[in-house]
């Protein structure tokens, strides 16, 4: 899979990335401070934004959003309005997922109603609940606490080790991108910087990621 993407908002260039390539089976971790385009990329790849420059591969990907919605309606048919079969096999699958995820005691609560965490679970179920080829998650993980988040490594992990998806996904804490990812894509001002092992981060001599959560 390969992207080339240039995007430029009033005038100023906040992405412009070049023959970025990344493999099926394969966890990436996009690092990087506010603002220097990480989001936008994910969304280019998405095809959710118009950009100078081209996608090749990345064909049916899934993308979840920084901020998770909800629709007013239980959870469980939140995360099951998302499956391509027939509606019991979804909700089966959906309610696995909501277990999985430790938040399998909220099916039936209106979804509104969740907590942030709660509702960042129940968007990354949504998106995990068919097979997809490409997973692309935006900080998948920034509203929970310590403990869901490893809730949500640990499931995010195996569906990509089940399915050889290719994940793709923004995050601030390094020992995320570590625990979670093979390789890492700095970003700076809209330009991938640096790219690496993620095992090579805590020697990485760059001011941005010196201050990352550790
Ligand atoms: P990150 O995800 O790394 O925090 P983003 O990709 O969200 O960064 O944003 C990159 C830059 O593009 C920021 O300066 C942001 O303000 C700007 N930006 C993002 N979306 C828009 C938009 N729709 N209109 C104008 N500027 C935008």
């Amino acid at each position: 899979m390969k992207i080339t993407a240039k995007v430029i908002y009033n005038g100023s260039t906040v992405l412009d990335v070049k023959d970025v390539c990344f493999e099926l089976g394969k966890k990436y971790a996009l690092i990087g401070p506010n603002g220097s385009g990480k989001s936008t990329f994910l969304k280019c790849i998405a095809g959710l934004i118009r950009f100078d420059g081209e996608t090749e591969g990345f064909d049916g990907a899934v993308y979840m959003p920084q901020n998770s919605f909800a629709f007013s309606m239980s959870t469980l048919s939140n995360v099951a309005l998302a499956g391509k079969n027939k509606a019991s096999i979804n909700k089966e699958k959906a309610k696995r997922l909501l277990k999985k995820l430790e938040i399998g005691h909220l099916a039936k609560k209106n979804a509104v109603s969740l907590s942030g965490g709660e509702k960042q679970r129940m968007a990354l179920a949504r998106v995990l609940l068919d097979n997809h080829l490409v997973i692309l998650l935006d900080e998948p993980t920034a509203s929970c606490d310590a403990k869901s988040s490893l809730i949500c490594e640990r499931v995010i992990d195996e569906y990509v080790n089940e399915s050889k998806a290719a994940l793709i996904f923004a995050t601030h804490s390094i020992k995320q991108a570590k625990r979670l990812a093979d390789e890492f894509l700095l970003f700076e001002e809209g330009k991938i910087t640096l790219r690496g092992k993620t095992g090579e981060l805590d020697s990485l001599k760059n001011g941005f990621v010196e201050c990352m959560i550790k």
